[in-house]
């Protein structure tokens, strides 16, 4: 029986020895000191141990229980201290790497495009203004000629948030505000940029929020040639100084004579190609000779005063300028699209 214990002894701490983690540990433990384990064996078959050897045998097993005990408890240290070392390693702080830096944004296309408008205007002596996005009915229509019946008011479907109280359709209001505050102060040149609003459906084209330049002057003698020459060099600035300037005789109720103004197409130059629709020629703006019902009403005699005045549409120009095929790119907010806009 003592051979037996001794068997046991080796096999167990050499089984302690080479665990290489905890649950070895536990199956070390069941195997030799649990219920059904080899030295509970020995101690259950004392009965066939002769009488002088039983003392000597119990006080064996009692040593190898310890014994046992005692290695296990120190081994599942060892394994513990292993494993901490060994995360303490992995998660190790390299405290000289250089810091993330934040990621720097950009200014939105529609921003770099406005800044370089006001920069040619602001150049040419014209001063920015500012109007109200939720505007009365009579700035948004009758103040520019558009009468109640008028059938233009059809182009300028709106949301209307109270009673003769609207989300503008256009900058042109901030032209008869501008005026009905300095007349008859002269000269007047302003230039208005901001947000308006349209019962436009969203699409490649066509936002329900999108944004307007609105340009005016008021002075003595001012023509039609002095609309011509100011946008001629405006789109030569904006797009490069080889543009063609077209005028096409066009209707607003606030302008008269009224153009449409395109330039030669920033991809063909002229020659007809997708963007252009074969026809050589993008439109830019609308413009024309400030309509004498407009100066009367606020409160410039049209008879000693004229102007021009012209619009034109912030994200069109953004979208010609930078080659954008979508106006919605301009309103997702995605900043792998964003991230492409550097201010110059
Ligand atoms: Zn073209």
């Amino acid at each position: 029986m003592l051979e037996k214990i001794a068997k046991i002894r080796d096999e167990a701490l050499r089984a302690v020895e080479v665990a290489a983690d905890k649950e070895s540990l536990d199956q070390i433990r069941v195997r030799f000191l649990g219920k059904k384990g080899e030295l509970t064996a020995i101690l259950r078959s004392m009965g066939q141990v002769p009488k002088e050897e039983r003392p000597k045998v119990g006080q064996e097993v009692n040593t190898l229980r310890r014994q046992l005990e005692e290695a296990l408890e120190s081994k599942l240290k060892d394994l513990e201290r292993a494993e901490l070392e060994k995360r303490l390693t992995r998660e190790k702080v390299d405290v000289t790497l250089p810091g993330r830096r934040p990621s720097r944004g950009t200014y939105h296309p529609l921003t770099l495009v406005l800044r370089e408008i006001e920069r040619i205007f602001l150049g040419m002596g014209y001063e920015v203004a500012e109007g109200p996005e939720v505007e009365t009915e009579y700035y948004n229509f009758e103040a520019l000629n558009i009468p109640a019946e008028h059938p233009a008011r059809d182009m300028w479907d709106t949301l209307y948030t109270a009673r003769n109280t609207l989300l503008r359709t256009h900058t042109s209001p901030v032209q008869v505000r501008t005026m009905e505050q300095k007349a008859p102060e002269v000269p007047i040149k302003i230039i208005a940029p901001g947000r308006v609003y349209r019962r436009d459906a969203l699409d490649a084209s066509h936002s329900p929020v999108f944004n307007q330049v609105e340009g005016l002057v008021v002075d003595k003698g001012i023509t039609f040639a002095d609309l011509k020459g100011t946008l001629i060099l405006f789109a030569q600035k904006m797009f490069g100084e080889d543009r063609k300037v077209r005028f096409r005789p066009s209707f607003f109720p606030f302008t008269e004579p009224s153009a449409e103004v395109d330039v030669s197409c920033i991809v063909c130059n002229g020659e007809g190609c997708r963007l252009c629709s074969q026809t050589g020629w993008l439109e830019i703006l609308g413009a024309g000779s400030v309509h004498p019902k407009v100066l009367e009403m606020s409160g410039y005699d049209p008879k000693i005063y004229s102007g021009f005045a012209f619009g034109m549409g912030l994200d069109r120009i953004a979208l010609l300028k930078y080659g954008i095929d979508d106006i919605r790119h301009l309103y997702e907010n995605n900043w792998s699209f964003l991230k492409q806009f550097k201010a110059q």
